[in-house]
């Protein structure tokens, strides 16, 4: 398991009105008060704004990404339940897309189960689940985070203005090892982020991408070990040039049939 943390710095908005300074090719701000005198500081927010501010927790983001059968949904299902046996009021959210299992609960490949809000975008999530019920909530988890085109905008407000703890998994990248959704988008803003692994199904090292074995294009086809595997690096590579290979000779006999076809005489 790989983890990469950051943390924030204070803001600094009020440094902001100075011009940077260059050392060698980069360019940086000063990092404290005293580095610069300030005579006229910036009020980022209203006295209002801070005693909202002031009466919630500060809010969190955790990203767990992986390939498939990396066991990021067991990881979250793991700390989701931790959470509420300390007392915590948690939520679990998947997108209505993912039907595989069942439709309102968040089960692991393993088998293991939680009641949750299927939702076709986060967004949508306080309205159904109440403004009263979204006040006291504490954490929320999201599974398979790579079917939500609104994850950005949901974790920012959850975490910086309502003071949530989200827990964020999904596939970092698609079988083409492309980007997945907006998964990446939310590493900007968050606390933590895992990058899980799971075994290559073809030599057992460490996997880190998917790799699907039919021949469909589309980005989103959802399925488990009918469609895909995890493989390491070497198994990957190779595996993709065996499909390339495979779907230029169809193509190449798909081309010769139909030439075939339109040279044959018409009766
Ligand atoms: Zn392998």
């Amino acid at each position: 398991m790989i983890s990469i943390s950051s943390h924030l710095n204070p803001p600094t908005t009020t440094l902001a009105k100075f011009p940077p300074f260059k050392v060698g090719s980069f360019n940086f701000l000063p990092l404290n008060s005293s580095m610069a005198s300030i005579k006229h500081p910036v009020s980022i927010s209203s006295s209002k704004d801070r005693s909202l501010s002031a009466s919630r927790a500060a809010g969190e983001i955790h990203v767990i990404v992986g390939p498939m059968f990396a066991g990021k949904t067991t990881a979250l299902l793991r700390r989701i339940k931790s959470e509420g046996d300390n007392g915590r009021n948690v939520a679990l959210i998947k997108s209505n897309k993912d039907a595989r299992y069942a439709i309102d609960s968040v089960v692991t490949h393993d088998g293991i189960k939680f009641p949750c809000w299927a939702l076709p975008n986060l967004l949508s999530f306080r309205e159904n689940f109440g403004d009263d019920a979204y006040e006291k909530l504490d954490v929320i988890g999201i599974d398979e985070a790579q079917f939500f085109d609104d994850l950005y905008d949901f974790c920012c407000n959850a975490a910086d203005n309502d003071g949530k703890t989200v827990i964020v998994t999904g596939l970092d990248g698609d079988y083409l090892r492309r980007s997945f959704g907006s998964v990446l988008h939310v590493i900007p803003i968050a606390d933590t982020v895992t990058k899980l692994t799971a075994r290559c199904e073809l030599c057992g090292k460490r996997a880190f991408f998917t790799f699907r074995k039919t021949e469909e294009t589309k980005t989103e086809l959802i399925g488990g070990a009918d469609l895909y595997m995890p493989v390491c690096r070497h198994h990957y590579v190779s595996g993709q040039i065996v499909m390339e290979t495979t779907r230029s000779v169809l193509e190449s006999h798909i081309v010769k049939s139909d030439s075939s076809t339109e040279a044959a005489p018409v009766v």
